[in-house]
């Protein structure tokens, strides 16, 4: 046994030392994206050391997906909740037929053993090419290092900002029952003006005996602060007859949605997952794609290709570049025109709704997508807003006030695992 070794993991603390020998791969940053990544490289046969500060910790996040994204090596267990035909309100409820589910966070996370991986705890400090350094002097080599160390907090890029409330079923059950979800509400009832920037309510079961109420608010740049998002979730539960008692756990989402894909280029560090431009710039989903690219990438590791290109794609690119078209669009909407602009899309043909919420590179269905959407988006000036030629900036510098003192933030906790 290594000196450090402890529960599966090497302790950073070994100043000076180097560990892993010249591995073929160092993962460094062990979210669900990394995880993935060195799990699926250790299952092809390569030696592999991963780095994190708290490998065995489970991710804080609820994550979900639509089931289909899902690879068909990840197993049935990783699924905590499933819904069959989610609902999304725009004027009127309209029906998804597409499998969506919430993934169970413990059985994800065992999903993707490293058994046969060197796991490092510490915090890189140095991540280059063949070579990492730890905040204690460890070092690392390996042939190729990916970097899964997620992204930085946004700033005033655009943005995914969600503030969720758990919910046990009872009392979620006028709004939300077993086996139902609402992907996305736009319903007027969370009490924002049509002169204010958009936002809509997500609903889902987690599987557990509680649903997740999550207000969220997509493409604003520098997105909307959490005090403004419980207000109009409280505001939504309250429109049907739900009261809180002010002390349900919560989770926060507050992240940027335009992240590029890295250029390609053999020699350089790797960057996967979200840091990689894998996040989808309009849903803020990056878990299931990321995982289905994965292989991709090893084969290429494997054929001494870059992975970079293997999974960017001349039509992965054209994808990602106009999804970024469509996040602008959305982050300069009203919510009349974003119920109207949803509205068209979520009665697009399935290939066309499945290009754009999912497929990595199915560029002419997104193009038809995009295209169509706009073309029936009704009063026809709307169109104007989201092709970007006036209303550019609308949300710009929007003052959302200070949180109120009758309605302060709870103290945020991690979540349940599911
Ligand atoms: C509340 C919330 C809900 C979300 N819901 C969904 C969803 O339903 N579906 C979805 O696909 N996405 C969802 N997202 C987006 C989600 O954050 C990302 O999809 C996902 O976490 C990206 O995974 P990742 O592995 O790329 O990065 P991360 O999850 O950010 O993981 C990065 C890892 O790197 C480690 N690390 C950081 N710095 C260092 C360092 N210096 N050295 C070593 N390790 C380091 C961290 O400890 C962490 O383990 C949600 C996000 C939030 C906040």
């Amino acid at each position: 046994m290594w000196p450090g070794w402890v529960g599966g993991c090497l302790n950073a603390g070994m100043s000076g030392r180097e560990v892993g020998g010249a591995a073929d791969v160092c993962v460094v940053g062990l979210g669900p994206t990394g995880r993935g990544l060195a799990h699926r490289a250790m299952t092809a046969g390569l030696t592999v050391v991963a780095v994190d500060p708290r490998p065995e910790r489970l991710w804080a996040p609820t994550y979900s997906c639509w089931v289909d994204e899902l690879p068909e090596w990840v197993p049935e267990k990783a699924i905590a909740s499933r819904i069959e035909r989610p609902a999304v309100w725009t004027s009127r409820e309209l029906r998804i037929d597409r499998a969506y589910c919430v993934l169970s966070k413990r059985g994800l996370f065992e999903s993707l053993p490293l058994d046969d991986a060197t796991v490092v705890r510490g915090r890189a400090r140095t991540v280059e090419p063949h070579r990492v350094e730890l905040a204690d002097g460890t070092e690392v080599r390996a042939a190729v290092v990916f970097d899964t160390r997620g992204q930085s907090s946004p700033g005033t890029r655009r943005s995914a900002s969600a503030h969720g409330i758990f919910l046990d079923e009872e009392t979620a059950a006028p709004m939300v029952t077993p086996g139902e979800g609402l992907m996305l509400d736009w319903r007027p009832e969370n009490g924002a003006g049509p002169e204010e920037p958009p936002s809509f309510l997500y609903a889902v079961p987690l599987g557990d005996g509680t649903v997740i109420f999550e207000e969220t608010s997509l493409g604003l740049r520098g997105g909307m602060p959490q005090h403004e998002l419980r207000k109009r979730t409280l505001n939504r539960l309250a429109a049907h007859g739900i009261q809180l008692r002010g002390d349900e756990p919560t989770e926060a989402a507050h992240y940027p949605l335009d992240e590029t894909p890295p250029k390609a280029g053999r020699g350089q560090v790797v960057p996967y997952g979200s840091r990689g431009g894998l996040m989808h710039p309009i849903t803020g989903y990056c878990v299931a794609d990321s995982l289905s690219q994965v292989d991709k990438a090893i084969d290429a590791v494997q054929r001494g290709e870059d992975p970079i290109e293997a999974v960017w794609s001349r039509e992965a690119r054209l994808v990602h570049w106009m999804r970024m078209r469509g996040v602008y669009g959305l982050g300069r909407l009203t919510t009349e025109q974003s119920v109207a602009m949803f509205e068209a899309f979520f009665t697009r043909p399935p290939r066309q709704q499945r290009a754009l919420l999912s497929a990595h590179d199915d560029y002419s269905a997104l193009s038809a997508a995009l295209f169509m959407t706009v073309a029936t988006t009704w009063p026809f000036n709307w169109r104007y807003d989201l092709v970007g030629w006036r209303n550019r900036n609308r949300w710009v510098g929007w003052d959302y006030g200070r949180p109120g003192t009758n309605d302060p933030l709870p103290h945020h906790e991690d979540t349940p695992a599911t």
